[in-house]
């Protein structure tokens, strides 16, 4: 019995066929504080904890979605664990890497600033085709606001084809939709290089 357990967690037979769910790993990036692990926990989840620090024990969580066109993405989010305070993220952790959602805090106009940094270490660690999506998070702090959501825009329409998107980990407004445009563009994407 124990054999046959070790076998069902190997790899997928690469023949899966067209019902095997695409795999996207996706990178979380951004500065320590502006909500990464609580984006990961509401949407995984559906939690939102404000009064103690969440720590995200595994290096990754899976979390389907289903596209428009009926397709099932399965993703791997990756969450930093806190490294991003003391150094640059392991090159790991960029491997393999089909998207990258780079987080700020509309509230910390710091934290926007960084976005270049993130984009600067996404390209020299990751290869090939990534899907990313700037991230503004922290909406609902709507009096403490310092980044517009314009500034984010601009932002990401002077890095095409980089996504924008504004969210809420407390309220959750928008979480899902992160993911979701994430897997429409993968999705679409890898159906173009077939047509
Ligand atoms: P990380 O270091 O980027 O992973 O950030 P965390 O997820 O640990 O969040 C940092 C702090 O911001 C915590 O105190 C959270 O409660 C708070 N936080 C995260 N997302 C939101 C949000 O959307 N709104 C508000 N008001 N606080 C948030």
């Amino acid at each position: 019995a124990e054999r046959a357990d070790l076998r069902a967690v190997g790899r997928a037979p690469v023949d899966a066929g067209p019902a095997a769910a695409p795999r996207v790993k996706l990178v979380l990036l951004g500065d320590s504080g502006v909500g990464k692990s609580c984006l990961v926990l509401r949407y995984v989840r559906g939690q939102f904890d404000e009064s103690s620090k969440v720590t995200v024990g595994a290096a990754f969580m899976s979390h389907s979605v289903q596209v428009q066109d009926g397709t099932v993405v399965k993703f791997e989010i990756w969450d930093t664990a806190g490294q991003e305070r003391y150094s640059s993220l392991a090159p790991l952790y960029y491997r393999g890497a089909s998207a990258a959602a780079i987080v700020y805090d509309v509230t910390n106009p710091e934290s926007f600033a960084k976005a270049k940094y993130w984009v600067s270490e996404l390209q020299k660690n990751a290869s090939g085709d990534i899907v990313i999506v700037l991230v503004g998070n922290k909406t609902d702090l709507a009096e403490l606001r310092e980044v517009s959501a314009e500034e984010g825009q601009e932002y990401a329409a002077q890095n095409p084809p980089m996504l924008f998107i504004e969210s809420s980990a407390k309220t959750a407004a928008n979480v899902s939709r992160i993911f979701e445009t994430v897997a429409e563009t993968f999705c679409s994407a890898r159906g173009g290089q077939g047509a």
